[in-house]
């Protein structure tokens, strides 16, 4: 069996939206792209983060791994590093941009790792040698975070393009315009094979320029006689800026509200991207006694959560800073899909306290930072890639970013379409899908890494829903008959003072679940109980006895 076949396996990002994580493996040799983190979804209870299964993929393969190049420094690019290098040698060399290591010492930090991580800046236009068999050339591109880059990889087997997260915008907020120049270079000189980003592949035409923004905020600004309050993530570094400038140029000050604007404002100020004139910023505790007209605040909570700045202003329950009548909202972010309904109430509740909201695309307040479908054919052109892996995206928007390709006159079969964990290899006759790495999802929680499973999910899930009964029994040791009348209490499932008489009949069912002989007094209860609250709620609760033998 030949080894020195160059295989790609993406291990996450496909089929989802975030935890991006891609490995390429070359002989013994494993390079690692980005190590995202995913934000749970609704279903997944008491989750805190979602990291890419890459531990079934690694397991008999961590010394193999040579290095860990970033693309750049949002979240579900670099959420999961502490925990991958955690697994693997801490010491493994880790390649970013300034901006992005700075946005991961503070995880690493966290984490304990600080002192033995190799972190390697890079910029881009520079290239790098890795584990003596990897070339990577950084290149730059555009992006809703400044210092994003995408790379190109020389293997023995051919050059790998994978951009990162990006979009073509002549006018960015920060740094150059796209590198076209290295692009069509790469195209030239022949490219294996292609990954790119392919989060707005069902978007037509062009996606807006950053500029634009700058049209939407300067509209907002003239047009607010008090307050202006705008809700964004701290990772869109280039959106806070342009919010910076806008409240300079119409004579505003502008506080930050909420731990993680306030942290990636200060790392990335510190850093040098964020440029902010002298005596612009203020703290939001020192507000009062300004004229509303001179006031900015960018805020958390544009995904409508409760327990985040603008959540607390809607509500009312704002230390500083209720919503009052006058003010002018802007949420400039997108809403991240499954918070529409959060977002929704967070916006009634801001009408509702006499504020002006502004949100949607009409109003040009915010853009998306990924490529639309031009600017995906333009790369495929300029690059011109023998193979293609459409990767960043659910599975819609990687089928239409492939259908792209097809419609620039790339076979079908040198196109893969993949699931994470499936492997791609490229040999003298070309490339296939050659296998899978089981895999799923990898849960953290308050309590660790991976030691949450589907079954503690599914509990969780029902415990939410339906709520739970214990049934309680004293039974006598020796005879193992009932001792006193079982109890029922019950949590989340019905409200007991209304519902008396079933709680009762469900004591019955307790007894005579008990008079059934030979069965072990648990089990016997459970399914009694079970089916005769669901057979009387249409619910299931989670029943649990408790059984005591005096
Ligand atoms: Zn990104
Ligand atoms: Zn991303």
């Amino acid at each position: 069996m030949t080894t020195n076949n160059l295989k790609i396996i993406p291990l996450g990002g496909l089929g989802e939206i975030g935890k991006n994580m891609t490995a390429i493996e070359y002989g013994r040799n494993v390079l690692i792209i980005d190590a995202g983190i995913m934000f749970p979804e609704h279903d997944m209870l008491g989750i805190d983060l979602v990291i890419p299964d890459y531990v079934e993929y690694l397991n008999d393969k961590k010394d193999w791994v040579r290095g860990v190049v970033v693309t750049h420094g949002h979240e579900d690019h670099i959420g999961g590093l502490p925990f991958l290098l955690k697994d693997i040698d801490p010491e493994t060399p880790v390649y970013a941009t300034r901006l992005t290591t700075g946005l991961i010492e503070p995880k690493l930090q966290r984490h304990g790792l600080a002192s033995r991580v190799n972190l390697k800046t890079i910029s881009a236009g520079e290239q790098v040698t890795i584990g003596g068999l990897f070339e990577v050339e950084f290149f730059h591109v555009c992006h809703s975070i400044p210092d994003a880059v995408g790379m190109a990889i020389r293997t023995p087997a051919g050059l790998i393009v994978h951009t990162g997260d990006f979009k073509f915008d002549y006018t960015p907020t920060w740094g150059p315009p796209p590198d076209f120049g290295a692009l069509a270079r790469f195209g030239a000189e022949g490219v294996l094979v292609l990954l790119s980003d392919s989060t707005n592949a069902d978007n037509p035409g062009f996606t807006l320029s950053e500029k634009t923004v700058d049209e939407g905020l300067d509209k907002v600004f003239r047009e607010a006689s008090g307050r202006i309050i705008l809700a964004t993530f701290g990772s869109l570094i280039s959106r806070v800026q342009q919010i910076i400038n806008a409240a300079a140029r119409h004579g505003r000050v502008v506080a930050i509200d909420g731990r993680s604007l306030e942290e990636s404002v200060e790392r990335a100020q510190a850093l040098g991207y964020l440029d902010v004139p002298p005596g612009l910023l203020v703290d939001p505790t020192r507000l009062k006694g300004r004229p509303d007209h001179q006031v900015t605040i960018i805020a958390t909570g544009s995904q409508g959560e409760p327990s985040a700045a603008l959540g607390r202003m809607a509500s009312g329950r704002h230390r500083h800073i209720p919503i009052k009548q006058g003010d002018t909202v802007v949420m400039s972010s997108r809403v991240i899909p499954g918070n529409e309904q959060l977002v929704g109430r967070a916006v009634n509740n801001l009408f509702q306290r006499g504020a002006r909201v502004i949100y949607g695309k009409a109003d040009h307040v915010h853009v998306s930072g990924h490529a639309s479908q031009e600017e995906l054919k333009l790369l495929l052109s300029l690059v011109k890639p023998k193979y293609f892996i459409p990767v960043h995206g659910e599975l819609r928007h990687l089928h239409s970013h492939a259908e792209l390709a097809r419609g620039q006159g790339l076979p079908a079969e040198n196109i893969f379409v993949l699931e994470n964990g499936e492997v791609v290899e490229f040999d003298e006759d070309g490339a296939r899908k050659t296998g899978r790495i089981p895999g799923g999802w990898v849960f953290v929680d308050g309590s660790g890494v991976g030691d949450i499973g589907p079954v503690v999910l599914r509990d969780r899930e029902i415990l939410s829903q339906d709520g739970f009964v214990l049934a309680v029994v004293r039974l006598d040791e020796k005879t193992g008959r009932l001792l006193e009348r079982p109890r029922i209490i019950t949590r989340g499932f019905v409200f007991v003072k209304e519902n008396m008489e079933l709680i009762e009949r469900a004591e019955e069912e307790v007894i005579a679940a008990l008079r059934v002989n030979g069965q072990d007094p648990q089990s016997s209860i459970r399914k009694t109980l079970s089916s005769f609250l669901y057979s009387e709620t249409q619910r299931q609760p989670m029943v649990m006895p408790v059984v005591i033998e005096d």
